[in-house]
């Protein structure tokens, strides 16, 4: 019974566009209502009408320690009973910024902000007055935000709605944004030779995980970096996503790349709003109040924020990310089996405590490959996994997340209802 919920999401649709507040949580593209949820604990999230989820959203990511982490949910209460908002320095601040710049040595210097679009744009910004360029080399099919200049051929709803550009961005401001298939060295060292004193930053997310998960091919990563290196771009990893994720250091740690800027979000603020971009102290002096390059916010640094973050960052320190990993990956390997059983087409990529399922034959290199899924047997999954309980992204689009709460009882549950599904 979604009673409740079908009444609410009604009632939303007369009074916010689509009745939701963020497109892809409507529920479109698989033909289905938003749940609407009442609470959620551990890994388990519950809807308005007391139906119980085994929860692979997690938020889009941010709730990798389960949702109302006992130590988060008292740092929060703690935080707000000494005011929710200054608009002046405070300790926690000083203590996240310390926390991230330890965790990646690439960071030597942090600015928070209030979500991943803001990091995103502001880290633009500052690479574009770094370097004194305006072009800026972006990948099909991976979401930045919904800042103007990355809006081109963005991936998550802009994939799962097959919307390539928007409109209310002047062409003149995606003009500057040039596009490369992800994983294609080759596209963009031809964008390098075509520009070569144009282009200020490439920014990639180092594991795709908005058309799906899509991993980067040996060499990539590695090949943007000596490209950029070599024409004076910067390199921009969008680790929205990977930050504290892909591993405690983010994917550049695991991957063993130093980018220029980082971008963060999602689990930074550990489910309270917050972004942050650092990078390299040589850039971001450049930052107001130290330098010119204008970025502001009346929210930023909020008490609340910063306790939630440093309650979530100062407890992944000590988990086990390994661990997690394995069982991510035995779960997904299982999925795997579930579905050629059942001799269907499917790829389920997974790498840390992520994993995606395409309903294809070709494996998935880039947005193009990702695009080869069969949207109809998604839909169906999707459809009955949820009314057995089990809570995925509504596209294949989007990346499975699996946090620290998840149990072998949980994974089998899923496995079970994948098993009973009618294709
Ligand atoms: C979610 C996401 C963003 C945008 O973050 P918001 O907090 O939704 O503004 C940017 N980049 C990546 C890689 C993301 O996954």
């Amino acid at each position: 019974m979604e009673t409740k919920s079908h009444e609410l999401f009604a009632k939303a649709c007369q009074l916010i566009p689509g009745g939701v507040n963020s497109p892809v949580r409507a529920c479109k593209n698989v033909d289905s209502k938003p749940l609407f949820i009442q609470k959620a604990s551990g890994a388990t999230i519950t809807d308005v009408d007391g139906n119980d989820y085994i929860d692979f959203v997690l938020s889009w990511g941010p709730m990798i320690l389960g949702h109302a982490h006992p130590k988060v949910t008292a740092a929060i209460q703690a935080a707000a009973a000494n005011g929710t908002s200054y608009g002046a320095p405070c300790e926690a601040e000083v203590e996240l910024a310390s926390l991230v710049c330890s965790a990646l040595p690439t960071v030597e210097m942090a600015r928070m902000v209030n979500s991943g679009t803001e990091a995103t744009m502001s880290a633009l910004r500052l690479g574009r007055a770094y370097t004194k360029r305006n072009k800026l080399v972006k990948f099909i099919g991976c979401y930045h935000g919904h800042a103007d200049p990355f809006l081109a051929q963005a991936g998550s709803g802009l994939a799962t709605l097959a919307i390539p550009g928007t409109p209310g961005v002047p062409a003149e401001v995606v003009s500057a944004t040039l596009l490369a298939p992800y994983n294609d060295l080759d596209a963009v060292r031809e964008l390098f030779k075509k520009h070569p004193n144009e282009i200020a930053a490439v920014i990639v997310e180092p594991m795709a995980a908005n058309m799906g998960l899509v991993l980067p091919k040996e060499g990539f990563l590695e090949g943007l970096r000596a490209l950029t290196h070599e024409y004076g771009a910067l390199l921009i990893f969008d680790e929205v996503i990977t930050g504290f994720r892909a591993a405690f250091g983010g994917a550049q740690a695991r991957l063993k790349i130093d980018p220029d800027l980082t971008t963060f979000g999602k689990i930074i603020g550990g489910g309270l709003p917050v972004g942050a971009f650092g990078g390299k102290k040589e850039i971001m002096e450049q930052v107001a109040p130290q330098g010119a390059v204008y970025q502001a916010g009346t929210l930023s640094g909020n008490p609340l924020a910063m306790a939630a973050g440093l309650a979530t960052l100062t407890e992944l320190k000590s988990k086990d990310y390994d661990s997690l990993e394995k069982r991510t990956q035995n779960f997904a390997q299982e999925l795997l089996a579930i579905f050629k059983t059942k001799g269907l087409p499917v790829q389920v990529p997974t790498i840390a405590s992520m994993f995606s399922i395409f309903f294809t034959d070709e494996p998935v290199v880039d947005f193009k490959s990702a695009q080869t899924a069969d949207q109809k047997l998604f839909t169906t999954f999707y459809k009955q996994m949820r009314a057995q309980g089990i809570y995925l992204a509504p596209s294949s689009f989007e990346t499975g997340m699996v946090s620290f709460c998840h149990t072998d009882e949980d994974f089998e549950k899923t496995l079970a209802c994948a098993q009973k599904v009618q294709f």
